[in-house]
């Protein structure tokens, strides 16, 4: 036997739409005429962004290991809302995980100028922040900074998973202090 709930399921929705959304929006533009869209607006938007980072889905060299076993079980980055996605295009963070050479980095450019705004970039291990090992080679890039403005490095080779997870963690108090 099919119970019916003791109020329909169309008349809740009826009382939200006539009552519930036009008062919460008079109070949002009130707010919003008091306090100013800046003051009211950005915070939400940099707690909604700081709480769902969506990371490039790439490797480049050894520390792409150490990024794919921070999504692992046992360190699961998923647990702070960081979700690699394989588009470009649906990605707000770029994590430099290895070493950049110049023959990639026209590559890493244009994928980086894919992603939409705001976006940010962490430099993962030695060889993304200033070339590693490989410093001297004239085919490394000397620090991923040349190509893309970095907002975090991460120094080790490689930095373990929990080294990424605190990056992770130090970029997102950078976004929650982002004013615009
Ligand atoms: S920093 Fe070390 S582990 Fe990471 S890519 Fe460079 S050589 Fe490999």
């Amino acid at each position: 036997m099919v119970h019916e709930p003791a109020v329909p399921f169309l008349e809740i929705e009826a009382v939200r739409a006539k009552e519930f959304v036009p008062a919460a929006k008079e109070a949002l533009t009130a707010l919003l005429a008091e306090q100013g869209h800046q003051k009211v607006v950005q915070p939400v938007f940099n707690w909604a962004g700081r709480n769902s980072l969506f990371p490039l889905h790439w490797g480049l060299a050894c520390c792409a290991i150490e990024f794919a076993a921070a999504f692992g079980a046992r360190w699961d980055a998923e647990r702070f809302g960081v979700v690699p996605r394989s588009s470009p295009r649906q990605c707000d963070l770029m994590i430099v995980n290895g070493t950049v050479t110049w023959k990639v980095a026209h590559k890493l450019v244009t994928l980086y100028e894919q992603m939409p705004e705001p976006k940010w970039v962490i430099a993962m291990g030695n060889c993304a922040t200033g070339g590693g090992p490989f410093r001297t080679a004239y085919s490394v890039v000397p620090g991923v900074d040349k190509l893309v403005p970095v907002d975090v490095y991460i120094a080790g080779c490689p930095p373990r998973p929990e080294a990424m997870l605190d990056g992770i963690l130090v970029l997102e108090k950078l976004i929650r202090e982002r004013k615009e």
